[in-house]
């Protein structure tokens, strides 16, 4: 994938995020495609903020490559939505799998990797196949809001991260309630575990309901001192962008 001749190759992100602030996502994500396209990539795990993007891409730009990283782990609901949304919508999904082949990866590390050491099995379920995909990406798209958790609340719109690659948050400034009416008003079903208390929903291992009071992600890695799986952390912000 290559820049196209007439964009330019260093968008003025301060500038970007000073304007994006008062736009809604739709046009942030125009921007996106207009100055990035065809390297432009949304990930998503299926839950309710990345299927809201890739709705709305589907107005703007229907093409753009969705990438879903199947870790081996997620709940069998995650999986049926996933398929019964791209029969409704035609969402384009690339399914992102480990390098290691399943069998290869239990007969290492057993199949008890995530209780034992979580990261090492975020490392190479998520964080390396990832990194593969990103190759000649120059924006990705994802589903992130600032009111989620602690760590993402100073989270700009966009960002430059290792590697030269735009990081591009169209719904930071939303919130679940942003989200939940968007899904209402274009009729798009809910993950089935979201009723069951489920409000942020990763691998099954790693995953309980949130309890009465507790953040939304609350329920993820849950007493194990971990808050993120490494794929919006794995490249830091490149020095000096933002
Ligand atoms: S979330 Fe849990 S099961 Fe999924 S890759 Fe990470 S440690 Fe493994």
């Amino acid at each position: 994938m290559n820049a196209p001749d007439s964009v330019p190759e260093s968008p003025d992100l301060p500038e970007a995020n000073r304007r994006f602030e008062t736009l809604p996502p739709e046009e942030i994500l125009r921007w996106t495609v207009e100055t990035f396209a065809p390297d432009v990539v949304l990930t998503m795990s299926f839950q309710h903020e990345g299927v809201v993007i890739a709705h709305m891409l589907r107005g703007i730009a229907p093409s753009t490559p969705i990438l879903f990283i199947d870790t081996g782990y997620h709940f069998p609901e995650t999986l049926a939505y996933r398929d019964r949304l791209v029969e409704s919508f035609g969402f384009p999904v690339r399914n992102v799998r480990a390098a290691m082949p399943r069998a290869e990866f239990i007969a290492r590390h057993g199949d008890d990797l995530h209780a034992r050491d979580p990261d090492l099995c975020c490392k190479i379920n998520k964080v390396e196949p990832m990194q593969s995909a990103l190759v000649g990406v120059r924006a990705w798209v994802n589903g992130r809001r600032r009111d989620q958790a602690s760590t993402r609340t100073g989270m700009p719109i966009v960002e430059r991260i290792g590697g030269g690659i735009v990081k591009v948050n169209p719904l930071a400034s939303w919130t679940s309630r942003d989200t939940w009416q968007y899904m209402n008003r274009h009729g798009i079903p809910t993950h089935p575990l979201f009723e069951q208390g489920y409000t942020s929903i990763g691998c099954a291992p790693c995953t309980r309901p949130v309890l009465a009071g507790e953040d939304e992600r609350a329920g993820r890695w849950a007493g194990r001192g971990k808050v993120e799986c490494g794929l919006h952390t794995f490249l830091d912000p490149a020095e000096g962008d933002e």
